[in-house]
């Protein structure tokens, strides 16, 4: 079934968190809610939830108009950053808690907590307590929780973002396996670009209240339409018109206001003593090294391998690939 979001906006008080939110989810999809924190991505997965009103506009799951639908009755699983499991409860009374309130017989509850325990790789710790287990098992037990109930439509609010990184980065990935397998369609807030752009069928970016841009992990990232995504999502060289003329760059007479991102692969370096351009400054990021450099009164993001002699101050020849850099709104 689809999510059709029309036109929804939402006031705290005077101030509006969300603006006029035109968003369609689909079928399996999975979609993140990508942006700083504050612009409103919480606000929106909980009013989809029924955790928040709105003031206008429209929410719609398949043919069901959703504004008079109570969040009980969505029949929609959520799982919080913070893992909100009932302390008393095992991870099998945990995950059976749904299912026990719909009045399910125990024997099919038995069987389908099993085959939850077993999705979520916790078959072993069924008789255990939250607090006898890691942050990343408990948001485990809070994912199959979720599912057990068999939601039409899974929301995920930061569910990594309390773990280290290598249990997130497991997680991600397993929870992208269960997602397409259970294809049940799914919205995960998140601030951490990385997990937007790993996880996600569709990537949508928010900024103060409002959607930047809607498309594809690679479409974001390759050609975001707007200032705010090439500066939110990766590293980009933002230039004017003027600026990105004196490199010689394409299209920069019809550009008008709008801005000529470039991403730091985009540029490449090479050390050569009669080079127009200094080196500014050298991050080490292990496989890489990011380099500010400069060059006609401009400084450019650059990304290069091992250079000998890379160094503050050294003159280098710089070129921007061919077909590089996309013209955003500012
Ligand atoms: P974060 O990543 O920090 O959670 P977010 O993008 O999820 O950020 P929201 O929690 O949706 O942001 O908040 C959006 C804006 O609405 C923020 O400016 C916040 O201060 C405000 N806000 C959220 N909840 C309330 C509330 N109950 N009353 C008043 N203002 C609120």
């Amino acid at each position: 079934m689809t999510l059709t979001i029309t036109g929804l906006s939402k006031f705290y008080g005077s101030f509006q968190a969300l603006k006029e939110v035109d968003l369609e989810i689909g079928d399996d999809e999975f979609v993140c809610l990508l942006g700083p924190s504050g612009c409103g991505k919480t606000t929106l997965l909980r009013v989809v939830a029924g955790l928040e009103g709105y003031q206008s506009g429209t929410l719609r799951f398949g043919d069901r108009d959703l504004s008079t639908i109570g969040a009980q009755d969505r029949g929609f699983g959520i799982v919080f950053q913070s893992y909100s499991l009932f302390p008393h409860l095992t991870v099998r009374q945990n995950v059976g808690y749904g299912l026990k309130i719909r009045k399910t017989a125990p024997a099919e509850i038995a069987r389908q907590v099993e085959h939850l325990l077993k999705t979520v790789h916790l078959e072993d710790y069924a008789d255990r307590y939250p607090w006898q287990l890691s942050g990343g098992q408990q948001q485990r037990v809070a994912i199959a929780r979720a599912l057990a109930v068999e939601p039409s439509l899974l929301l995920l609010d930061e569910p990594l973002s309390a773990l280290d990184a290598r249990v997130r980065a497991e997680l991600r990935g397993e929870i992208r396996d269960m997602q397409r397998r259970l294809r049940v369609p799914t919205i995960m807030v998140t601030h951490d670009q990385e997990e937007a752009l790993t996880m996600a069928d569709r990537v949508v970016c928010m900024n103060a209240g409002r959607i930047e841009q809607i498309g594809s992990p690679e479409e974001i990232y390759s050609r975001p339409a707007t200032r705010f995504v090439a500066d939110f999502v990766g590293s980009s060289t933002l230039l004017t018109a003027e600026q990105a003329a004196r490199l010689g760059v394409e299209g920069a007479a019809a550009a008008g206001s709008r801005l000529f991102a470039l991403r730091p692969e985009d540029v490449t370096i090479r050390l050569d003593e009669q080079g127009p351009g200094r080196i500014r400054n050298v991050t080490f990021l292990g496989n890489v090294n990011r380099v500010k450099v400069g060059i006609e009164g401009l400084e450019l993001l650059a990304e290069t391998g091992r250079l000998p002699g890379l160094v503050e101050g050294a003159a280098a020849a710089v070129e921007i690939l061919p077909g590089a850099g996309v013209w955003v709104q500012p």
